[in-house]
């Protein structure tokens, strides 16, 4: 039997977060009215000139240094001519032969190890309108407000190999342009879009065969079925004795299937030229040294960190790398309260499952780092149990209050009288002699069961430790 191999490349278009277009003043937001943003410029009326945006190419240059790509000191706007409804000019501005960076990489942990995906360009271009389709019954409807919005395209080299792997490479994509802060990267908003180039050969071959490729995909979990769709198809073609045909596939997510967009032969000519109404991008070294400086550590430098100065694993060390301002928070009550471990486990733990649950993101999110450190303190001291903590965490977030005070209000602190804790204890032992029979018969692992009876009984405030000392010698008595 021949052995596949698949060979995947990926383009990535990523909305510039400049809050405004690319070529003139309106400005770029997701979800208004349709329509509400446009002006002669994105509207393509005849005479209407385009002006650069100099914070657009700062993000994209931040783009491409983050992406580890050489930065060119002068790059060209092109014209790309297709006629779609979507896209009023009839043309859009991009780069094409001179490209504002070339030549990067990116590494991403995968199943299989580190791997590293080469960057071939990344490209500075305006975005086009859409279709809309569900508004007007019976026709389409256009809507311009993103016609105009800054992107930049991100090609990668044919390197990845398999559909788990392109999704944690996009995964790492996503996190280093988040880190970078040059985009909010919602798939689901559209402003992180990604299209797959797929062929296969047999392994051991070095060139390549002719591909497809598949659009339309806005999720990762998408582009990995997807993927996995096609390549099996392009197997069963080949052994089958056929050829794969060029073409360009649309994935339909609702339906889990691929269909034909346009075959290679009715591609578009785009009849690419230089942009006449516009100049040459032209960078100092200086503007791109701004750049560089402003780029912060990137997530995986950032985990890596975590792991040689807090001793995290690398599981943990990815967990609360996630995202920058959560990789922050983290880092800021690991520093508090001096022990990152202890931190890494509340983050993780509770405080995450708090986001969660109130759709908070670590910036937004109520209980600052401060004041998780002193509830870190308060449970360290003994003062208060684990579970009570839990409580106070809940309190101290709906009520913005200090975890000391909710503590002192509520009477959570911990009960570590002897006296109160034993007669909860007796309490219990005499509620259940069933049960202390089996114990006493040698089915030790009730201990758990009685512990849970005294706690509850104590409303979670009962110290856990001396509760467990308390049951087994009366127990074993
Ligand atoms: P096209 O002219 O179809 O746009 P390009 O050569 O510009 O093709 O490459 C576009 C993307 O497709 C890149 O990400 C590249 O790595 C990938 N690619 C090119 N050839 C192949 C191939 N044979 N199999 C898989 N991916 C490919
Ligand atoms: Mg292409």
């Amino acid at each position: 039997m021949t052995h596949w191999q698949p060979v995947i490349g990926i383009e990535v278009h990523v909305q510039l977060r400049t809050g405004r277009k690319l070529f003139c003043a309106d400005c770029a937001v997701f979800g208004d009215e349709p329509n509400a943003h446009v002006c002669p410029v994105c509207l393509g009326l005849p005479g209407a000139l385009p002006t650069l945006d100099p914070q657009a190419v700062r993000l994209a240059v931040r783009t491409g240094l983050a992406l580890g790509c050489t930065i060119h000191e002068r790059s060209l706007w092109a014209r790309k001519h297709y006629f779609y409804p979507d896209q009023p000019k009839g043309y859009q501005i991009t780069q094409f032969d001179r490209p504002l960076a070339t030549g990067g990489a990116v590494d991403f942990d995968g199943a299989g190890g580190t791997s590293r995906v080469r960057i071939r360009r990344v490209h500075m271009e305006e975005d086009s309108g859409k279709s809309v389709h569900d508004r007007v019954p019976g026709a389409t409807a256009v809507d311009l407000n993103r016609a105009g919005t800054p992107l930049v395209e991100i090609v990668t080299e044919p390197d990845l190999h398999d559909p788990a792997g392109v999704r944690a490479f996009l995964q790492t994509l996503k996190r280093t342009l988040e880190y970078a802060d040059v985009s909010d990267c919602s798939m689901e908003e559209g402003s992180l879009r990604a299209d797959a180039n797929v062929s296969i050969r047999q392994i051991g071959e070095a060139g390549l065969n002719s591909k497809t490729e598949i659009k339309n995909v806005n999720s990762f979990a998408g582009i990995e079925r997807a993927l996995r769709l096609e390549i099996a198809r392009q197997i069963e073609v080949v052994e089958g004795g056929g050829t794969i045909r060029p073409e360009t596939l649309l994935w339909d997510d609702h339906r889990g299937t691929l269909r034909a967009m346009r075959s290679k032969e009715e591609r578009h000519d785009y009849r690419y030229f230089t942009e006449p109404d516009l100049p040459p991008v032209q960078l100092g070294p200086e503007t791109i040294h701004a750049e560089r400086i402003a780029l912060p550590e990137l997530p995986r430098a950032r985990a890596a960190r975590f792991g040689r100065e807090f001793g995290l694993s690398a599981y943990d060390a990815e967990v609360l790398t996630q995202t920058r301002a959560g990789a922050e928070y983290f880092e800021e009550v690991a520093r508090g309260c001096g022990d990152a471990k202890e931190a890494a486990n509340w983050v993780m733990g509770p405080i995450q499952s708090l986001m969660r649950e109130h759709g908070a993101d670590p910036v937004g999110f109520g209980i600052r780092p401060p004041q998780l450190v002193e509830l870190i303190a308060l449970v360290r001291e003994g003062r208060i149990s684990d579970s009570a903590a839990r409580t106070v965490l809940r309190v101290m977030l709906e009520e913005s209050k200090a975890a000391v005070d909710v503590v002192e209000e509520r009477g959570l602190e911990q009960v570590r009288d002897p006296d109160v804790l034993r007669s909860w204890v007796d309490e219990v032992v005499d509620a259940h002699p069933q049960q202390v029979d089996r114990y006493r018969g040698g089915e030790t692992k009730l201990l758990g069961f009685f512990v849970g009876r005294v706690m509850g009984r104590s409303e979670g405030r009962a110290d856990p430790r001396l509760v467990n000392q308390l049951l087994r010698s009366r127990l074993s008595a």
